[in-house]
């Protein structure tokens, strides 16, 4: 999508710096970071969130999650633990409307989220 930050990422309109990447599925590292580790996990397609996914996502979706646990495992300083999150619509705090996972760990994390 033309005017979307993370599609441009993907195309390399803006350099990115993969941590992950396959035909489907960009991983890359958040530009504020959070925590130690705080990486974010993306579908390549734009899908602006998670109230956007359709019948047929599940297969994409699933693969996304079951990857990033992967990179999450090959990380040490996520070996006692991480959090996956992702955040639909302004009032939980998206502000990049491509649906994303944010992947966090490194330090203890705090329940429940602000
Ligand atoms: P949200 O608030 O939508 O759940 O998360 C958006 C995330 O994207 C934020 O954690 C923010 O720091 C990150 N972000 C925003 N712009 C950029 C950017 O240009 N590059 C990278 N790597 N991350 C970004
Ligand atoms: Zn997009």
């Amino acid at each position: 999508m033309k005017d979307c930050l993370f599609c441009k990422i993907v195309s390399g309109e803006i350099p990115g710096n993969p941590v992950y990447e396959d035909d489907e599925i960009y991983m890359f590292n958040d530009i504020s970071p959070q925590a130690p580790v705080h990486i974010l996990a993306i579908p390549k397609r734009h899908i602006a969130t998670s109230n956007d996914l359709k019948t047929g996502d599940e297969i994409l979706i699933g693969k996304l999650f079951l990857k990033l646990k992967e990179v999450a495992q090959g990380i040490d300083k996520l070996k006692n633990g991480y959090r996956i999150v992702t955040n639909c619509g302004a009032e939980s705090g998206q502000s990049v409307f491509h649906i994303h996972f944010h992947l966090l760990g490194g330090r203890p994390m705090k329940w429940p989220p602000g």
